[in-house]
């Protein structure tokens, strides 16, 4: 049963254990998931599938695959390790497989379907996701990549120079505000997609360099949107701002192309500082939300604990609900 399925600590493993709470918690969402695994001869995805499946619950011949990349034996950032796993794996995929989705492409909706410049922007979308498609064949390429567009709009000529990225984790500042308690994930995606003005950015068209506007938006969204709040500052110092971090919300406030539903699916808490913290997660099975803390499993019940996310939450998993 895979509400069972626990992690020894290794001494500050801990990290490694919370994110596999994590995977397990889409891996129920993501059919594919486990299939693709079967399919290749990589031993890292042979590894990750026994630890996924409750077949191993330890996780040291899994971790040995990434010592060249981190010490994994010591303290490590979680949202750090996500992205370095999701990158190996997807590297131990190459060529060897590709997922059958129902849409060949992420979601990309909006109310501005009909509009013929969005057609267009669908088509360039839709040819730069091939392309990153065609050098990147791995099994979870619609589970956590998204597309990203930023842009610069000359102020004087109104003329703009797009970039598109892939992304696979959004990482949302915490705002300083004087009534804490009030803080909310609306508050911190704002900041995290605000308009920034710049200067001294030379307009191609009209030759300006005077004043210009920089945007940044998700153009389609994976089927699990990771997201960090960005609780450890540059001074490696940690801010226990409580966030309240909603069960479902949609994204259409902010981001352009997106109006579809996302639900919390895991959450992996951290306590204490960077240097000496500790992780654990807690994340749904069925309808029933567990706390997976190593070895241990605390049962929650229908509902997870909102103050304890609010207080701990650093790495959410949320899982597009297709409307
Ligand atoms: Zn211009």
């Amino acid at each position: 049963m895979a509400e069972e399925i626990s992690f020894h600590n290794h001494g500050s493993t801990c990290y490694a254990n919370a994110l596999l709470q994590c995977l397990i918690s889409c891996k129920e969402f993501v059919p594919e998931f486990s299939k693709c695994f079967m399919n290749t001869n990589s031993r890292l995805c042979l590894e990750l599938q026994l630890l996924l499946t409750g077949l191993r619950d330890d996780t040291r011949n899994f971790l040995r695959f990434f010592s060249d990349k981190m010490n994994v034996f010591s303290q490590n950032d979680i949202a750090e390790f996500f992205m370095i796993v999701v990158s190996l794996v997807n590297e131990h995929n190459q060529g060897t497989l590709q997922c059958k989705s129902d849409s060949k492409y992420p979601l990309s909706k909006n109310t501005l379907s009909q509009n013929a410049s969005y057609i267009i922007q669908t088509k360039k979308m839709n040819e730069l996701w091939d392309k990153w498609e065609s050098q990147n064949k791995g099994c979870w390429n619609r589970t956590f990549f998204g597309q990203m567009i930023s842009q610069i709009t000359c102020m004087s000529c109104k003329e703009y120079n797009q970039n598109n990225e892939m992304f696979n984790m959004i990482s949302i500042p915490i705002p300083k505000m004087e009534n804490i308690s009030k803080i909310d994930i609306w508050q911190c995606l704002k900041l995290a997609f605000e308009d920034e003005t710049i200067e001294g950015w030379k307009c191609d068209h009209c030759k300006d360099n005077k004043i210009s506007k920089k945007s940044q938006r998700l153009w389609s969204s994976p089927e699990i949107l990771v997201i960090q709040l960005k609780r450890f500052d540059h001074n490696r110092s940690k801010n226990n701002s409580p966030v309240h971090m909603p069960i479902s919300f949609t994204m259409n406030r902010f981001l352009l192309a997106l109006d579809d539903k996302f639900t919390l699916i895991s959450v992996a808490c951290h306590i204490g500082s960077l240097n000496s913290g500790h992780y654990y997660t807690i994340r749904k099975t069925g309808d029933q939300w567990n706390m997976y803390d190593d070895d241990h499993i605390y049962y929650l019940g229908k509902k997870p604990c909102i103050e304890e996310i609010s207080r701990n939450g650093y790495l959410f998993f949320y899982k597009l609900v297709h409307s």
